[in-house]
């Protein structure tokens, strides 16, 4: 029987594991929530568990566990394996040397660790859509917005693993303060949590829900009222999506990509999102870059974040393709 890798991609709201085959074929998966207290010790504990669980489920399958590969939140150093930096989703998670700790317990299975998009941009590369193209970005819309490069097929991760960090280009100079000291970040407009804000301003403004229900209003409930027409829903996706085509103009400009993917649960509004972002995108970008360069959902679904995480496995962190899709 062919090997198979341990696929692990840790988020602010869940921990999901799977075994992966060379193919991509998800063997057996799991999810578990974070720990809510989101402490450095109890999330990597989680983790560790949750490792040792579909090792044990390989054996049992009789079938050797080829490299473990981790996609993690926060700025992710490849070579070390540790957390640079760790962004608000996991707001303790800076400095855990995730591959140590993995290598302490493992120390005879190869152990990978990068950012979760770049990762989420590892599987569309080998598996998905972006096996048709050598120069994309991803671009994830959740409860923060991250990034991912792809440049003449090689992941482009900056000298320590900060490279793509989408969320904090600036889209208004003037804008208000974000975390990350600059103004004006495309999270303080784009991402879900953000997303909720602006448009409990419109809600205020029209005076049609109660305040308890202004204040519990989501992203979620955003995304349907704009689809349903309300008025003070379109405003407040007005502002998203030309903040969100402001970025993508200027990831464009930079890259000059043959395709900017969408991703996150915010680009589960799928073309009823796009269509419009993609008109007001084009209008803000170079004609001939403009041409160039597609708006496209990702391909794989809610399990690319394992897919990406297990092909680490197999392409040396995304440095070599696979080339043999048959055994190991
Ligand atoms: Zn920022």
């Amino acid at each position: 029987m062919s090997g198979l890798a341990v696929g692990v991609d840790i988020g602010g709201t869940r921990i999901r594991t799977a075994l992966v085959e060379r193919s991509g074929r998800i063997v057996k998966h799991q999810s578990v929530p974070t720990p809510a207290a989101l402490q450095r010790h109890e999330v990597m504990q989680a983790v560790l568990r949750s490792i040792s669980w579909m090792i044990a489920q390989a054996e049992e399958l009789g079938r050797e566990v080829k490299g473990i590969g981790i996609g993690s939140a926060g700025q992710i150093n490849a070579d070390t394996g540790i957390v640079e930096f760790a962004v608000d989703t996991l707001p303790n998670w800076q400095g855990t040397p995730i591959r140590p700790l993995v290598r302490e317990l493992y120390e005879h299975i190869p152990v990978w660790v990068d950012n979760d998009v770049n990762a989420l941009a590892l599987a569309e590369k080998v598996y998905g859509k972006g096996q048709e193209y050598s120069h994309f970005v991803c671009l994830a819309l959740g409860t923060g917005i991250g990034g991912a490069i792809v440049e003449s097929g090689r992941p482009v991760r900056g000298c320590f693993g900060g490279a793509g960090e989408f969320g904090h280009l600036s889209v208004n100079f003037e804008g208000p303060r974000c975390s990350c000291g600059n103004y004006g970040c495309l999270e303080l407009y784009a991402s879900g949590t953000s997303m909720a804000r602006l448009a409990r301003v419109e809600l205020e403004k029209a005076g049609r829900l109660g305040q308890a229900e202004i204040d519990r209003y989501s992203a979620h409930e955003l995304l349907r009222d704009w689809a349903a027409g309300e008025e003070p829903a379109s405003i407040a996706m007005t502002t998203v999506i030309q903040a969100l085509a402001t970025g993508i103009a200027s990831i464009i400009h930079i890259f000059n990509p043959q395709v900017v993917f969408i991703g996150g649960g915010v680009a589960d509004a799928g073309e009823a999102l796009l269509t419009p972002l993609r008109e007001e995108t084009h209008e803000r970008t170079s004609p001939k870059m403009s041409e160039a360069c597609e708006i496209l959902p990702i391909s794989l679904g809610s399990r690319a974040g394992v897919m990406g995480a297990a092909a680490q496995v197999w392409t040396e962190g995304g440095s070599k393709s696979i080339v043999n899709m048959d055994g190991v």
